[in-house]
């Protein structure tokens, strides 16, 4: 028999360090995450069965068994799932593909209470079996094969394959436990880590029965002629009436759906009948994960199509509109064939109605909050504004909806966190003040200092400070909100008239006086500028500074025009 001995990538190395080094307090984590994978594994059998039912066989029943032995001090996590190759061992055990966990990783600090966090967000997964053992085997046969692997590492950097026996099809993760994580070879504690952590797994979760007798037969764990029973409820949780679920049941299953460390921010739980039948529960997570924004756009945890009850496949991308893609949850359809294809999902007129049932239901979700609890919505803000405002110009259909959850600093506000709506701020526009003013630019200070806002904090005009990166480009969509339309302050003429004067009632003959005398010094500036400007005027629009550049009603904003530059065009 070959043994082959492979070195894990950099990335996992760091990885294993990470999660050994800063989730010790978290420990128990390391049986939802393994029992989240069986679970995975089983619901990808049941997908490959539809179209190969003899896939399944005599097994038809699929489980996850969790078992200990105190003599050789080892808890082994079993499943009848879809198990793995070698090839699939050595990439899925031994590598890390998502784009962006270098940069992620290096960013990382020595500071492990900062990190716990941050990895939580990157998803532990199987790692994590790590925290609690110094050693672990992986035996695992594909279904529809008849060869096994065995996967082991002691988590220092090296791993080693090598051919097995193993009687039935799926995985068997054993895990040798560290010396002092004897707690685990308990069925209590195991149990009531299945009951916290993974109660609505939508497969039997078995345990050794403990027998109610004699204390030393109890002592005796789980060898010998076993029987063993099913702990948790074992039932898909979207399946069961909401009012028999408890917050704590939906937190465990987002940690469970998403891979995320952390609790939810908030989630939505609906069943739809009528034309379209459907179930979904979806998730609004507290925190982005580590990729969200660099391009990586991980998907891959997003949204869980079932249909029937059986899983299918990711289809965030198809389910939801891009500008949701921080969604996580599920949606179980009763119509929808088992055979669908992602490019029949791509093109189905069914898809598209729930899609847009999805997108109402998180709009609902999302104003309710700002509604009910500002300070929660500040932190979703935070974390998915920016996300959110692309759909202004992607979505017309919820443009209206979205512009009210929208949220800017301003001039009033002491901070780039101080924000406001545009609901707040009609309602506190000046009387006679007609347009909602806004200035964009690249970044908080550049729009905060801008010359171009003298002129309307003279006159007491708030105006929105539009400063992140996207905002150049939504705004060109923000035509009108409450009847009222938006006026960029760097572009043409302001109408500042009937604002009333910033100096005084006799201030217009004060002002053509000015501009008189001002006169052969603006045609001084023309001369020297020559055809770099358009124009130069005498105006309004500063009081303190000597002069700014406007720009035409219809040209690009500076800080996009240097953009362009810079790229080159
Ligand atoms: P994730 O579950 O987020 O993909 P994990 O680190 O938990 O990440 O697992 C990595 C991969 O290993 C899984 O995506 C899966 O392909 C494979 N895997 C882990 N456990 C099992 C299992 N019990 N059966 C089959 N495949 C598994
Ligand atoms: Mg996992």
């Amino acid at each position: 028999m070959t043994v082959e001995t492979h070195s894990f990538q950099a990335e996992v190395k760091q990885v294993l360090h990470l999660v050994i080094h800063s989730l010790y307090s978290n420990k128990d984590i390391f049986l939802r995450e393994l029992v989240s994978n069986a679970s995975d594994a089983c619901d990808k059998l049941r997908f490959e069965a539809i179209k190969q039912p003899e896939l399944l066989g005599e097994d038809g029943t699929l489980a996850i068994d969790i078992r200990f032995d105190p003599q050789a001090r080892t808890v082994t996590i079993a499943d009848n799932g879809i198990g793995m190759s070698r090839e699939e061992l050595a990439e899925h055990l031994g590598t890390i593909a998502r784009s962006g966990t270098k940069k992620f990783l290096e960013s990382l600090s020595d500071n492990d209470k900062a990190n716990a966090q941050l990895i939580g967000q990157f998803g532990v997964g199987f790692y994590s079996a790590f925290i609690v053992a110094d050693r672990v085997t992986v035996t695992s046969r594909r279904a529809g094969s008849d060869q096994a692997w065995t996967w082991a590492s002691a988590g220092d950097g090296e791993y080693t394959i090598a051919p097995a026996e193993k009687a039935g099809r799926g995985t068997a993760i054993v895990l040798h436990l560290r010396e002092g994580e004897d707690e685990y070879l308990n069925g209590w504690k195991l149990r009531s880590l299945v009951h916290k952590y993974s109660e609505h797994i939508d497969f039997p979760i078995r345990l050794p029965a403990e027998k109610a007798d004699a204390d030393e037969e109890k002592d005796e764990g789980a060898s010998g002629g076993e029987t063993l029973e099913t702990v948790n409820e074992a039932t898909a949780l979207w399946t069961r009436p909401r009012n028999e679920i408890s917050d704590d049941d939906y937190k465990a299953f987002y940690k469970h759906v998403s891979g995320d460390f952390g609790d939810p921010l908030v989630w939505t739980h609906n069943r739809v009948e009528g034309n379209q039948n459907f179930t979904s529960l979806l998730f609004v997570p507290a925190r982005a994960p580590f990729d969200f924004m660099g391009g990586g756009r991980d998907e891959r945890k997003g949204l869980k199509l079932y249909i029937k009850r059986v899983f299918i496949m990711d289809a965030a991308e198809q389910m939801l509109p891009p500008y949701l893609r921080f969604v996580r949850g599920v949606v179980d359809s009763d119509d929808l064939p088992l055979n669908v294809s992602r490019e029949l999902l791509q093109s189905s007129r069914q898809v598209e109605r729930i899609k847009g049932a999805l997108t109402k239901r998180v709009l609902d979700l999302l104003e309710k909050l700002a509604r009910e609890e500002a300070e929660k919505y500040a932190g979703f803000w935070k974390e998915f504004g920016a996300t959110l405002k692309e759909g202004v110009a992607d979505d017309p259909s919820s443009a209206e909806r979205l512009m009210k959850l929208l949220r800017f600093p301003s001039t009033q506000s002491a901070s780039a966190d101080e924000l406001v709506s545009l609901e707040q701020y009609v309602e506190r526009m000046k009387p006679g003040q007609e347009a909602i003013y806004y200035l964009t630019a690249d970044g908080w200070n550049a729009a905060r200092n801008s010359p171009q806002l003298e002129a309307l904090k003279a006159r007491g005009i708030e105006v929105l400070l539009m400063h992140e990166r996207i905002d150049e480009w939504m705004a060109g969509y923000l035509t009108r909100f409450a009847d009222k339309p938006f006026r960029n302050v760097a572009k043409g003429e302001l109408d500042l008239e009937k604002l009333g004067e910033a100096d005084g009632a006799d201030a217009r003959a004060r002002r053509e006086e000015a501009a008189k005398a001002a006169e052969p010094v603006v045609e001084k500036i023309k001369a020297a500028l020559g055809d770099r400007v358009k124009e130069v005027k005498v105006s309004t629009r500063l009081t303190d500074s000597a002069s700014c550049l406007v720009l035409g009603e219809y040209d690009m904003a500076l800080h996009m025009q240097r953009l362009l530059k810079a790229a080159g065009q």
